[in-house]
């Protein structure tokens, strides 16, 4: 059999992967851990329920506007006036199934073959893979010196007469990184001035812990929207988590908005009424639910740090937003346990029941990615569990459930 070589290159997403391999453990019994998801354990907001509940019992689930229905396009006007003290026009917002789509739908409309995308190390698993599946090649750019926030010189360096874009992510999946200040306006600042877009998701610009805020890189533009080079991607699924509606946006451009209508028009139409709806009650709701998981998630940090300090060798830094930590995990990697992160993660799945990303896969090797969207109890359950795992300081024996186990690999 034969497939598009682009096709067949795509990796598998590996955070879906692990929901997978996990829910299928779950299902044979397994007490499994899920370290690894990303989204958060809260119920819907009931504003959602009640907007798409009433959408669905009106019984007219039709097609409706490629773009977007016009009444969440005005529920996403007031939202990005409130919290980006922005006046966008309805013909600048574009809503799709999730901001996946959204930036797969910026991309496929931005870049020819070969033009080059920007993306900053650590970075979200599936940016260079959405790049390579419409032929464009995917620039990485590494911090020398280790941290997770590249300096704006090798930013500079990475640019070449092929940049079409840069993606910036700040808070950052996986880090928890925000970008300072200066950072973010010197990026806006070189895109503008060489015509690079700027493709900001800010998927989790609400979940910022200790007084942090993410600087919107629409402070520093210079340009009204329509000849801007900025776009804004944002959606519902993390700061509401309402990750299984599928409903996200972007804010760019009208000329640009225009060709990524077509696109859509042409793949998935329309997001479904129903989602939208749930999306605009979200938005047009009691805020306080994002602040109330906001304050949940920072309480898990906390947790998750005190916990990891127990570690003998672990090294990690703080988030500052999202609800992702990477510690650094390499003073684990030993031979009779794993020599990659990959291996790391497998190691705990089969010997813990613990679910954890590995750090190569967001273009850190060495780390594993941790989520403490979960419960409290699974946060410090599961870390006990990498601990007993992995560090010859743990004692050697912990129970599963009834099942007692006996460390004889270190
Ligand atoms: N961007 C980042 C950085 C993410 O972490 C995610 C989800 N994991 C998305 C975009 C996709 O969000 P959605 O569920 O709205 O497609």
């Amino acid at each position: 059999m034969s497939f598009s070589r682009i096709a067949s290159s795509i990796a598998e997403s590996p955070t879906l992967r692990l929901n997978e391999e996990a829910r299928l453990l779950r299902e044979r019994g397994e007490r499994v851990i899920h370290l690894g998801i990303g989204e958060p354990k809260n119920k819907t907001p009931i504003s959602a329920i009640l907007n798409s509940s009433a959408k669905l019992a009106s019984g007219e689930v039709k097609y409706v506007p490629t773009d977007g229905l016009p009444s969440l396009k005005k529920a996403i006007i007031k939202y990005t006036e409130d919290e980006y003290d922005k006046i966008v026009d309805p013909r600048n917002i574009i809503v799709s199934e999730g901001a996946k789509q959204s930036l797969f739908n910026i991309i496929y409309s931005l870049c020819n073959p070969q033009d080059e995308v920007m993306v900053l190390a650590p970075y979200w698993v599936s940016y260079p893979e959405i790049i390579r599946m419409v032929g464009a090649i995917p620039v990485i750019v590494t911090p020398e010196d280790g941290s997770f926030v590249p300096q704006f010189y090798e930013i500079e360096q990475a640019l070449s007469s092929y940049t079409k874009a840069i993606i910036l992510n700040s808070p950052n999946n996986p880090s928890g990184s925000i970008y300072p200040e200066e950072l973010v306006q010197n990026i806006v600042e070189i895109c503008e001035s060489k015509g690079i877009y700027l493709i900001c998701d800010d998927i989790y610009h609400k979940l910022v812990f200790d007084n942090y805020k993410a600087t919107p890189a629409y402070r520093y533009t210079k340009t009204d929207l329509e000849n801007s080079r900025l776009i804004i991607v944002n959606g519902v699924a993390k700061i509401y988590g309402m990750t299984g509606f599928r409903v996200g946006w972007a804010i760019a451009p009208r000329k640009l908005v225009d060709v990524m209508i077509n696109v859509q028009s042409q793949t998935t139409t329309c997001v479904s009424p129903v989602m939208q709806s749930a999306a605009e009650g979200a938005l047009l709701g009691m805020q306080s639910v994002v602040e109330t998981l906001r304050l949940n998630m920072q309480n898990n940090r906390d947790i998750l740090l005190q916990e990891l300090e127990s570690f003998t060798d672990i090294k990690v830094e703080k988030p500052k937003g999202t609800f992702y930590a990477l510690p650094d995990f390499r003073a684990y990697l030993r031979k009779s346990v794993a020599s990659n992160s990959s291996e790391l993660s497998t190691f705990l799945l089969k010997k813990a029941m613990v679910v954890t990303v590995p750090g190569k896969e967001f273009g850190m090797e060495g780390y594993l990615r941790i989520s403490f969207a979960g419960s409290i109890k699974d946060i410090t359950e599961g870390v006990e569990r990498m601990k007993w795992a992995l560090d010859p300081n743990a004692p050697s024996e912990i129970y599963i459930g009834e099942r007692k186990l006996v460390r004889d690999w270190l």
